[in-house]
């Protein structure tokens, strides 16, 4: 008998209509004979609306508060897919995100799990019970609701299977795979047969969201062999395992990302330590830095610019305000009409001419590069927001066409 972990997201249990249709792809796999956890996402836009809920009554709203308020649209699905596995007939448990065990940090809206406490899933799978998980919850040592951050019921799903050693972690959505390029912006995006873990964390950190980054580091992590498919149409997915042909193909994937702002530091003396005063006071506020450029500008002064995620933005400006006269800087400036576009594979580590080529694209495409980074398996540039559509077409048409 096999124990198989198989993950809804919010289009697949939008309605009553795809409940049941879950319901009936849950029983057919426990009719075979395995053991079934199911794990299940808020129905549709059920989280976006709550967010709306908070907004209207406190913008500034507590996470603790908006933990508790985000977990419920979880604890709707798990409780409908329940009654509509019981209607068919089949014995059934849904289980809230501590019923199952998921114990995290502290870390409101954003936490991590710190271990699964799995004997009630496990009795109630001994018992023959198929048992429906809400995703994206747990709860902290102070028993407070926790929640992994958006898109981390994928990351639950991971999680359990790794704790309970499944022998399968099937993750359906409303696409049927992972694809070169997000298939909703790119009409000529490829569905991929498997990826590697490393390429798909790249992918799902620059911007995929069809996965939870967390949950494919997860998967490398414990060695959980994941599937990506379909909850619509029964069609074959995309496995992600360890290593898969890296020959075939240079590049996996290409995605773009849109929350990032660029702040810069100008005319700053060009002296010792400036980098650092910068880069350790922003990392004391916990603020993370992606993409990083200096230059050196007119009469021995420099520019040092940099992107954090949208939702930093404020906080790093506040930062660099703060550090200006320190520092005798002549000027902050801060852009988020910006974008960020990468190309993944780990096939370029011994191929070289990516970069050129994917510049070759942007440069024909007419859209100006603001800043490069690379790493052995990608390359990122950030460009104008105006730009991101066009960009990631061109560069895929020039690497899959
Ligand atoms: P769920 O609600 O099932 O978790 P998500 O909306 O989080 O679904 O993820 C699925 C979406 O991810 C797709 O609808 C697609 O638009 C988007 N996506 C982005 N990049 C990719 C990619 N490379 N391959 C497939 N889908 C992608
Ligand atoms: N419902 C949560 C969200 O919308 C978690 C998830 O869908 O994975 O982010
Ligand atoms: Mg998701």
């Amino acid at each position: 008998m096999s124990l198989i972990v198989q993950k809804f997201g919010g289009s697949s249990v939008a309605n009553a209509e795809r409940v049941m249709h879950v319901a009936q792809i849950v029983t057919d796999t426990y009719a075979k004979g395995n053991n079934v956890i199911v794990v299940v996402s808020a129905q549709g836009d059920t989280t976006d609306d709550l967010i709306a809920k908070a907004e209207e009554i406190n913008p500034k709203a507590s996470k603790r508060e908006m933990d508790m308020l985000l977990s419920s649209g979880e604890q709707i699905s798990i409780a409908l897919l329940a009654m509509a596995i019981e209607k068919l007939g089949f014995p059934v448990k849904s289980l809230t995100g501590w019923q199952a065990g998921f114990q995290t940090d502290s870390t409101y809206s954003n936490s991590r799990i710190r271990r699964i406490q799995s004997e009630r899933l496990e009795h109630e799978l001994g018992k023959g019970n198929i048992c429906i998980v809400a995703g994206f919850q747990g709860i902290n040592r102070y028993d407070d609701i926790t929640t992994l951050g958006r898109g981390g019921s994928d990351t639950s799903a991971v999680a359990l299977a790794a704790a309970l050693h499944a022998d399968l972690c099937q993750i359906y959505t409303d696409v049927d795979g992972v694809y070169t390029a997000d298939p909703r912006l790119v009409k000529n995006a490829v569905k991929l047969d498997e990826i590697s873990y490393d390429e798909m964390l790249e992918l799902a950190t620059l911007g995929a969201n069809v996965l939870h980054n967390r949950s494919v580091e997860m998967a490398k992590k414990y060695n959980v062999h994941m599937e990506v498919l379909s909850s619509m149409e029964d069609l074959p997915g995309t496995q992600i395992k360890e290593v898969v042909d890296v020959e075939k193909m240079l590049i996996r994937g290409v995605a773009r990302d849109n929350d990032v702002a660029r702040l810069s530091i100008i005319g700053v003396p060009d002296r010792p330590g400036v980098a650092f005063k910068v880069f350790s006071t922003l990392a004391s506020k916990k603020i993370n830095v992606d993409i990083i450029l200096q230059s050196i500008g007119r009469e021995n002064t420099k520019d040092i610019s940099f992107t954090v995620c949208r939702s930093h933005k404020q906080a790093a400006l506040d930062i660099l305000e703060n550090l200006k006269n320190t520092l005798g800087a002549k000027a902050i400036v801060c852009d988020d009409n910006v974008s960020k576009v990468s190309v993944v594979g780990a096939g370029m580590q011994s191929n070289p001419g990516v970069a050129a080529k994917m510049f070759e694209a942007l440069g024909e495409a007419n859209v100006n590069i603001q800043m490069i980074s690379t790493s052995e398996i990608k390359i990122s540039v950030l460009i104008h927001l105006n730009d991101s559509e066009k960009a990631i077409n061109a560069i895929h048409d020039a690497f899959f066409n």
